[in-house]
């Protein structure tokens, strides 16, 4: 009996061989240099930030190479197994612009021509390699119970040996070949193992793309490369796709370092040409002082659904997530305004190499700052879009009067400094809504609140009558039908023959001679219009609210604070 005929017995229809599969996935026409990355989820839950740093970036890498960025399905942990998961995955890269050229889609899509995409439809490959495996010599059944696994991992640990399943440990290793043919026909059940050759007391050594070069220590565990189940597991499984596929660089989280000598143990073996590796730094956070795992139990952004709902825009996002990726980026952004973030070139070696940090401050800073030079016509489209699926209300309100919503926008936007009011577009209506009628009309005008801002600043008392007496004259001559200076001036002439000061001096020196300073007066005709302090340049506000209504807001604030 040979360990052919053993290979037979456990793959009686596999009848290709390597060669036939090389032959079907044959190398891919690239120029040099070009890249061929992956993402390879696993289709256990909602997209992750640190997945979606790992694809963009892996995308970015393919992209700015002339290569190919595909997403290949890692679904053979059944047990993980969220269904749906998968295409949800998939259509939320795309929102970010990850957009593979092939790859997995859903469960019943995909394109290219390196599939299956999906690890549970590739076992035709993966027991092809398996049994060659198994021919020569290099894997083998393994009928362990869990019991004799326990009991092994004890007698490790009391003779203080490296826990695991190798060497003198690997119990099936060097089992009979006739009694494992006896034992599978017989029915008994099993697991196919990977017959390692290395010792833990060798080092191999390996250059990563991002940590240079490694030193680690040899593989010698006699890894499960197909479970019971008949799936293969993850070490065994991207050693086949990545081979077939011919991922150049396979780019994952550096949680992955330590199994790196079984994957090399494992390419090596079959004679497949090593792929470059390199892996991402983790993203941490800092919590109560201490640094850990940014965490899908615990942490609201460490899924990127928090980010869609909230409403920060998905180019603010990215350009963070680029910032986390590469330490010259936020330099590179400044020199070059104008540029899309795509135009950067991403390189490995300006790769953190210890977590990166998660900062949500950062993210706003940066969002903000690049929705403030978005055009309002096309903020406008964004936040529709982002307001229809998360807050109808809102969406109503715009789709009523897209050319109003625009206008407010617009306010101190598309111009040199412009405004950098909202990092989101959940951000927007709780400042603007006091535009829209009815939200004004639905203010609580019997508020002592309202009466309160009008005619008090700084604990200082501006009588009701004189707060009155400035708004009527403000409305008699009202005109923003002139620059913003000029309507400022005429406002501020109105305040100072009313003992408002715009010098601030003065004020510091005489405050009892004065009610405040022009700046206070100006705050009330804010709390009239907006029944807030903070609004957009009320300068704009009026115009864009047209002079009926002003001075519909107006009087019924001088009415309120006549009674
Ligand atoms: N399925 C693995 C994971 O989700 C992929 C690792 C890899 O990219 O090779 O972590």
């Amino acid at each position: 009996m040979t360990n052919k005929d053993l290979a037979d017995l456990i793959f009686p229809n596999i009848t290709l061989t390597i060669e036939d599969l090389e032959k079907k996935y044959p190398k891919r026409d690239l120029k040099e240099g070009a890249m061929v990355t992956r993402f390879a989820p696993s289709p256990t839950g909602f997209l992750h930030t640190g997945s979606l740093f790992t694809s963009l970036v892996s995308y970015r890498f393919a992209k700015q190479s002339g290569g190919v960025f595909y997403i290949r399905l890692e679904d053979t942990d059944t047990k993980r197994e969220i269904e749906g998961s998968g295409a949800e995955l998939v259509k939320q890269l795309n929102v970010f612009g990850v957009t593979p050229d092939e790859g997995y889609i859903s469960d019943t899509e995909e394109k290219g021509s390196y599939g299956p995409y999906k690890q549970s439809n590739r076992a035709l490959i993966y027991n092809t390699v398996i049994k060659h495996l198994i021919e020569i010599g290099r894997a083998y059944p393994c009928f362990a119970t869990p019991e004799e696994l326990v009991k092994l991992r004890e007698e490790q640990t009391a003779r203080k040996e490296i826990p695991g399943y190798y060497g003198k440990y690997a119990i099936y290793r060097d089992y009979p070949i006739d009694e494992a043919y006896a034992r599978i026909k017989n029915g008994d059940s099993y697991i196919i193992r990977f017959k390692s050759m290395g010792d833990h007391n060798n080092k191999v050594s390996f250059h990563d793309e991002i940590r240079g070069d490694l030193e680690l220590t040899e593989n010698d565990q006699d890894i499960v490369i197909l479970k019971g189940d008949g799936l293969p597991t993850y070490h065994f499984a991207h050693l086949c796709d990545d081979h077939f596929m011919h991922t150049t660089v396979v780019t994952r989280g550096e949680e992955w370092l330590p199994s790196l000598p079984i994957h090399l143990e494992l390419f090596d073996t079959l004679g497949f040409e090593r792929p470059r590796y390199a892996h991402f730094p983790v993203i941490m956070k800092v919590d109560n002082g201490v640094r850990r795992k940014l965490s899908k139990r615990k942490d609201n952004e460490a899924a990127v659904e928090f980010f869609l709902k909230s409403g920060y825009p998905k180019y603010g996002f990215i350009e963070y997530l680029l910032t986390i990726a590469n330490s010259n980026y936020e330099q590179w952004r400044d020199e070059n305004k104008d540029k899309s973030y795509n135009d950067f070139m991403l390189s490995f070696d300006k790769m953190s190499l210890d977590g990166a940090l998660f900062d949500l401050e950062k993210v706003e800073s940066i969002s903000k700052d690049r929705m403030a030079y978005r055009k309002a016509s096309v903020l406008a489209d964004e936040v529709l879009e982002w307001a229809n699926q998360y807050e109808p209300e809102f969406a109503a309100k715009i789709s009523a009067n897209k050319e109003f919503f625009t206008s407010i926008l617009n306010i101190e936007r598309e111009k040199e400094n412009p405004r950098k009011d909202y990092a989101k577009y959940s951000d927007i209506y709780p400042i603007i809504s006091f535009m829209y009628n009815d939200v004004y009309d639905s203010l609580d005008k019997t508020n002592p609140d309202l009466s309160v801002k009008v005619g008090k600043k700084d604990q200082k008392n501006v009588p009701a009558n004189v707060v009155v007496e400035f708004l009527n004259k403000y409305l008699e001559s009202y005109n923003v039908d002139v620059t913003e200076e000029e309507w400022f001036e005429n406002m501020k002439k109105i305040a100072e023959g009313m003992k408002f000061t715009s010098d601030r001096k003065e004020y510091k020196d005489n405050p009892d001679s004065y009610y405040g300073q022009v700046g206070d007066a100006a705050g009330f005709i804010r709390i009239a219009l907006a029944g807030r302090k903070n609004t957009p340049n009320i300068y704009f506000v009026q115009k864009i609210l047209g002079k009926d209504e002003v001075a519909r807001r107006i009087n019924e604030t001088i009415a309120i604070l006549s009674k």
